[in-house]
């Protein structure tokens, strides 16, 4: 937990219960108890009772203080939940601090050897393979660590933190160390490539309060002016890009993590263009991305897919920086039509206008032709006017259940209204 202030801001919220059960439409019913809001608990009469700082349930025996009360009715991890707690508390969210961290990975990336001339012969040959220009390797604190002066600079932090480096790879000649900096430029991580052709070829470095690798894409320091931005699998991929002036972020998953996207539009990149390795497992990774990922994310996204088990670096080595730009920027929605071949077309159709219907994803015309024109390929006789009727009727289905929600909730309201007012009367009349 990263954040230090957790109980204040546990005891805070707990005098905001009975608010944030409102907030939620939630109204105390019979003799002033609740619904139970144990997602287990099919409560059908009231058995959850407000006490001074905590909800308890005489029928499932759980108790909720503020906190678990926001982790369930809003689904919420515990840091989540947490910010929002402190949010309604009016409580300001301290994290912790941890200086002598971030000095030694400074440290460390300081005594990065750049110079090609000194890396023993595994590390020259990768480097050569890769066509990586080593001459910018400075620059982006690419090298390889000197066993003796990585040893003499984790001598003098705390076994914790350096328990946190897995030293395995890094502290090896043979490995190209890539430093992982934060959004401020700090190093954060460092992953190892091993160039010996031993297994695992990649290590990173662990989870720390200032790195999450989902959180952290490598190169994310590099991207910040960009409205759209290239994501890739593989660290090479980002470097040689970079290095070229292609505005690339690394994501070492074939999945594109939620939290990298969170990151990204917190920076205010508007789309991203994903470029993972033309294989099966890149394949998968985007239907994932697409499927999962976007719906509920709001991001922007189009894909350059690449040929049949290329990679990014092989294929800008291949063709140079303008015939990676020539290659044809591919909507989601269509890349979703070719690839997905267990469906039938049409339900390959039906399936993505349902993701799209989830997803705002700006304007969804730019979609329609394109979707039109692979449905005319496929021999099914959609046109974009019926694209479109097909995606509207779906958009309606997507927020029905909203709008029936808040009916509902407007009705409980009524009642409840209805009812404090009737005891009011009563009491009139008495
Ligand atoms: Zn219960």
């Amino acid at each position: 937990m990263w954040i230090e202030n957790k109980d204040e801001i546990v005891e805070a919220g707990n005098h905001f219960i009975e608010h944030i059960l409102n907030g939620h439409g939630i109204t105390p019913g019979k003799h002033n108890k609740y619904l139970c809001i144990s997602p287990d608990h099919n409560d059908n009469e009231p058995s959850m009772v407000m006490y001074n700082d905590h909800l308890y349930c005489f029928g499932c025996g759980k108790s909720y203080d503020s906190l678990e009360t926001v982790k369930v009715l809003d689904g919420l991890d515990t840091k989540e939940a947490l910010k929002k707690l402190a949010d309604i508390a009016g409580v300001e969210v301290k994290y912790k601090n941890d200086k002598e961290m971030l000095n030694m990975y400074k440290e460390l990336s300081d005594i990065l050897i750049h110079d090609y001339n000194k890396f023993p012969k595994e590390v020259k040959e990768y480097v050569a393979k890769k066509k990586l220009d080593y001459r910018k390797f400075d620059d982006f604190d690419v090298g390889v660590f000197n066993p003796k002066q990585f040893r003499s600079v984790i001598s003098r932090y705390d076994a914790h933190k350096v328990h946190k480096l897995n030293q395995t790879m890094l502290n090896k000649p043979t490995s190209l160390i890539f430093t992982i900096k934060d959004i401020k430029g700090r190093p954060v991580a460092f992953a190892a490539r091993d160039c010996t052709g031993a297994k695992p070829k990649y290590i990173n470095t662990s989870t720390t309060i200032y790195y999450k690798k989902s959180r952290n894409p490598f190169l994310i320091d590099r991207v910040l002016d960009y409205k759209y931005v290239y994501v890739v699998e593989g660290y090479t991929d980002a470097l040689l890009m970079q290095i070229k002036g292609i505005p690339a972020v690394a994501i070492a998953s074939a999945t594109v993590p939620e939290k990298t996207v969170e990151t990204l539009k917190d920076l205010g990149v508007e789309g991203i263009i994903v470029v993972l390795d033309g294989d099966a497992e890149g394949i998968k990774g985007v239907n994932r991305t697409i499927a999962k990922v976007l719906p509920e994310s709001g991001m922007k996204c189009a894909m350059k897919r690449l040929p049949n088990g290329i990679d990014p670096d092989e294929y800008i080595n291949d063709k140079g920086v303008s015939g990676f730009n020539q290659l044809p920027m591919m909507p989601f929605s269509e890349f979703w039509m070719r690839e997905n071949k267990e469906l039938k077309p049409r339900e390959r159709l039906n399936e993505i206008l349902k993701i799209m219907s989830k997803a705002e994803l700006g304007n969804p015309s730019n979609h329609f032709n394109a979707l039109e024109k692979v449905c005319n390929e496929m021999d099914i006789n959609y046109n974009v006017e019926d694209i479109k009727k097909m995606y509207r009727s779906k958009v309606v289905l997507e927020k029905l259940p909203g709008i029936m929600d808040s009916m509902h909730k407007a009705e409980s309201e009524i009642r409840y209204l209805r009812r404090t007012l009737g005891d009011m009367l009563e009491r009139i009349d008495d």
